[in-house]
């Protein structure tokens, strides 16, 4: 007996853990002080130690350089993009390139991380709260992704549980789950659309309920628009305020960033229920003749919702962008449900009620909703019992294809296509005596092969010898119903299945 799958929810701010009790009842597991989320925070102190959770988040405003927080946002991504190098400018720690061009990061003593390991520590903290609760070890969980992570952002999470001995035995989106938690044991029959805006990501499916079927018929995102979104706009706003009114730049004191940050997060939390908040940090810095300065500002929920009004419009965007996707109009939509903590600000619901021209659904909790579908789907995992097995049928979010001779992307799985799927191609060899194929996958909407995200460089070796044209290959791209893809080769013509080597994962 393997034993019980927990659900996780890996969040970029908080995690949680779920699961089905004995009696059926669905239980979000209790951490330490009765909270049910744990901060996906991780970090060394000046012994050693690693800390994780609300131990971390602690001590993060003595301790920044060395304190992690927002990993999600950065796993299965290459050191060398953009926007790793832009979230360095908040991020008080150090991030540099290791292995395979991974984000590592330096948290004392020489001691270095990946966002993989990061992740692990998260994961098992909240294992080790299901283990705690259930008196007996874990060893097996759904963890639940943003719908728009990439195959390799999948499989650095997937080898994050490895790496702890937890078996992630199916990775599910987290618009997905949420959409379970509504409507698993309800036997409904709905049309819904999951807007989810949390911490780091931003994720919107329309999902199809059908008794225990769940089938996702649109699927859209971005992982870079979240809470950490919104409190970054107010940081912005009032360093830029600062420099004016004293002409220092506090953005290289870590110190002081840290101070602004955790207050400007809190500063967001009160406006969404109160027009206007102080901001006030003393002694946040000394003129260089030693006088002490502090930060004393009044923000309205006005000014806050001024500068942060591209971000609900990025979403509406997108929102409207899989509405169009699904093939259905807006009103044909049974129900909305809001998850993510950041679904909390008001000028997100205005929104949302404007787009879609009614309330969100009550019964929806937008802190644990993802966790509690990912441990019912587990359960469903578990159960001989056929009328209780759930069905899932999901998207994948982004097109997933070969680069052609001329650079474009050849798209195997568009955007959006279901998943379980399996499609093959027949290739013929092009020179004689040719006995390997090699060809470079791409996952992304652009048309140039190479400005999407390279998943890896596949080689098929072992092909039978002869002349030119002779030969057939034929490749099978399967796509898991996780957003997983996997490949194998066999000759045509014999049937042999050939040897398939991954050369390059990720970035060369
Ligand atoms: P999640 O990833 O779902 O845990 O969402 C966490 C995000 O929601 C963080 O960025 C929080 O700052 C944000 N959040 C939580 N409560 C509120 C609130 N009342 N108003 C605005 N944002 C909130």
């Amino acid at each position: 007996m393997s034993g019980q799958i927990i659900g996780i929810d890996l969040g970029t701010t908080n995690s949680c853990a779920a699961i089905v009790e004995d009696d059926g009842n669905v239980k979000v597991i209790p951490y330490r002080g009765g909270e049910t989320t744990i901060p996906s925070i991780f970090a060394v102190d000046d012994k050693g130690n690693e800390l994780v959770g609300y131990e971390a988040k602690r001590q993060w405003l003595l301790n920044p350089k060395r304190t992690v927080y927002g990993a999600k946002r950065l796993i299965g991504r290459d050191y060398q993009e953009g926007f790793v190098r832009k979230m360095g400018e908040y991020f008080a720690y150090d991030m540099k390139p290791g292995q395979q061009n991974n984000v590592t990061i330096e948290l004392g003593q020489g001691r270095e991380f990946t966002l993989q390991d990061v992740s692990s520590r998260i994961l098992n903290v909240c294992r080790t709260v299901a283990s705690d609760y259930l008196k007996r070890p874990i060893t097996r969980a759904v963890v639940t992704v943003p719908a728009y992570f990439n195959d390799r952002q999948r499989q650095a999470v997937k080898e994050a549980g490895d790496s702890i001995g937890l078996e992630v035995v199916r990775i599910i989106n987290e618009p997905t789950a949420a959409a379970m938690a509504y409507g698993i044991r309800r036997n409904l029959n709905q049309t819904v659309a999951i807007y989810d805006l949390g911490g780091g990501t931003f994720d919107m499916s329309v999902i199809d309920i059908r008794g225990r079927t769940f089938e996702v018929r649109a699927t859209g995102g971005d992982i870079f628009l979240g809470g950490i979104d919104w409190d970054n706009a107010l940081i912005h706003y009032v360093i830029d305020d600062f420099k004016a009114k004293h002409g220092i730049d506090l953005s290289g004191d870590p110190i002081a960033m840290q101070r602004i940050k955790d207050l400007a997060e809190r500063t967001k939390i009160d406006l969404s229920s109160r027009t206007e908040a102080p901001f006030s940090i003393p002694f946040v810095t000394m003129t260089p003749e030693g006088t002490p300065l502090d930060i004393n500002l009044v923000v309205s929920r006005k000014l806050y919702e001024d500068i942060t009004a591209p971000l609900v419009k990025r979403t509406i965007e997108i929102a409207e962008m899989v509405i169009k996707d699904s093939g259905i109009q807006v009103h044909q939509l049974d129900e909305v449900l809001l998850v993510g903590g950041q679904t909390r600000w008001p000028a997100v619901q205005r929104a949302v009620l404007e787009l879609f021209g009614k309330p969100p659904a009550k019964s929806v909790h937008p802190d644990e909703a993802v966790a509690v579908g990912a441990a019912l789907y587990a359960h469903s995992l578990e159960t001989d019992v056929q009328e209780h097995k759930v069905q899932l049928l999901d998207v994948i979010p982004m097109a997933i294809g070969i680069e052609r001779a001329d650079g474009d992307l050849h798209e195997i799985f568009k955007r959006n296509a279901s998943v379980p799927n399996q499609k093959s191609m027949v290739f013929t060899t092009s020179y004689d005596d040719q006995s390997e194929l090699t060809m470079r996958i791409y996952q992304g909407d652009q048309k140039e092969a190479r400005k999407n995200e390279l998943l890896g460089e596949f080689e098929f070796s072992g092909i039978r010898r002869g002349p030119k044209g002779s030969v057939r290959v034929e490749v099978v791209f399967d796509c898991s119903v996780e957003g997983i893809l996997t490949m194998s080769a066999r000759d045509k013509d014999t049937n042999k299945e050939m040897k398939t080597t991954v050369k390059v994962r990720g970035a060369a």
